[in-house]
């Protein structure tokens, strides 16, 4: 008998499954909805300037490939740090950060995970509802138990914050709390500041673990804006986790750029935190490659590359929300009874638009436009020629 006799097929990607199915549909008109990817108005993956710039001044001095250091390249570290926390914030000044680069912003979760899980193993994990797809299975792998609290609501075209708020506030002492830095995926609803000062507020009354998932800092309301969140649990004296992805940022998906940053009480603790996560490190993939942290770390430590990053984010950034505001108008110009103004108060690459699972079966069956069952739309992949062909099918089928 084989000893992969017993091995069941695990389930498709749900995303990746709608790949596959996207590009064989021969349709001319077809779109691509369903990705978590920013294309340009042309419909490309962007490659951008200050990236091209960067890598054309690496290949110019190469430097052969020793391996990294387990935390990654110290300049990306703390190139990370000042982004995330403020440059000449006090906690980056004081060493209480231990930040070490992952692969993407998954890599970051999952090195947060781990660390977690030997540092609290009863604790509970709580994520919103619904969340990022990959949350509770990393961390159920992880082997945390993962329940979610309220987030979503339909009904009222927004957030349940009342009920997200019952469930902080009944949750254990130690329970880690997933939350959204910015740009909440998949409904496209973010806490306004002052629910933040109330979820800060109860993680701290709860003594809850905050681990803050920035995956889209820059594509909301900007860079600083969308971290000022990392500033609210900062001033209110909480450790917390923060991972960060690169991927959206800086387009570079494939790259796999990202990383874990640990606020601590003071230096000493960040010190022996930093020791545990590289030791996490060393037993998963002992360190992390080379290229895409020299390219962020050159761009974010070199003040022109820097400035043209901050402009080239602003463009998609600005882009996502001409969109939206296209969306909204067209949806109306082409029949759509319901106010669909809530398209534009959402924020970062996806939408809720609300639509069932039968209409979006049909969206993609007779029309070929592709978005998830659950009615989630990468207003990203819009662009001015494909939206009146979405905005329409989206007519027909809600009627
Ligand atoms: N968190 C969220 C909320 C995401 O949407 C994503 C990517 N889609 C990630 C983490 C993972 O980012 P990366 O691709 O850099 O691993």
């Amino acid at each position: 008998m084989s000893l992969f006799n017993a091995v069941e097929m695990a389930p498709r990607d749900p995303i990746l499954g709608l790949n596959e199915q996207f590009n064989a549909d021969s349709n001319p008109d077809k779109v691509n909805l369903g990705v978590g990817v920013y294309y340009d108005d042309n419909g490309k993956l962007p490659l951008l300037e200050c990236v091209k710039t960067a890598e054309k001044q690496m290949m110019e001095a190469p430097k052969a490939r020793g391996y990294l250091p387990i935390d990654g390249i110290a300049a990306y570290d703390s190139a990370v740090k000042n982004l995330v926390f403020g440059a000449g914030s006090d906690a980056v000044k004081s060493g209480r950060v231990a930040t070490v680069q992952a692969l993407g912003g998954t890599g970051g979760l999952k090195v947060g995970a781990d660390f977690l899980k030997r540092l609290s193993p009863n604790a509970k994990v709580l994520i919103s509802d619904p969340s990022w797809e990959n949350h509770r299975a990393l961390f159920t792998n992880a082997g945390f138990v993962v329940e979610a609290y309220p987030y979503y609501d339909a009904a009222r075209r927004g957030i349940n914050f009342d009920g997200m708020l019952t469930a902080l506030n009944a949750a254990p002492a130690g329970t880690i709390v997933l939350l959204h830095a910015c740009c909440h995926n998949p409904t496209g609803y973010d806490l306004t500041a002052g629910q933040w000062d109330q979820v800060v507020a109860v993680t701290k009354a709860r003594q809850l673990v905050p681990f803050l998932d920035m995956a889209y800092q820059g594509f909301g309301a900007g860079i600083a804006e969308d971290g000022a969140v990392i500033g609210k649990f900062v001033a209110s004296g909480q450790d917390f986790f923060v991972s960060t992805s690169f991927s959206k940022s800086f387009s570079l998906y494939g790259e796999r750029v990202g990383a874990l940053s640990v606020l601590c009480s003071n230096k000493e603790e960040a010190d022996r935190v930093l020791s545990q996560l590289k030791i996490v490190i060393r037993t998963n993939y002992s360190n992390p490659p080379t290229h895409g942290g020299q390219v962020v770390a050159t761009v974010l430590n070199t003040p022109e590359l820097r400035a043209l990053w901050e402009k080239e984010l602003a463009a998609m950034r600005v882009r996502i929300k001409q969109m939206r505001t296209a969306m909204v108008q067209k949806l109306k110009a082409a029949g759509v009874k319901q106010d669909m103004s809530f398209i534009e108060q959402q924020v970062g690459m996806f939408s809720y638009s609300g639509l069932t699972k039968d209409q979006m079966v049909r969206l993609r069956s007779e029309f070929s436009v592709y978005g998830t069952d659950t009615g989630r739309m990468c207003v990203a992949a819009l662009n001015s020629r494909n939206i009146d062909y979405v905005c329409a099918c989206i007519a027909k089928v809600v009627g």
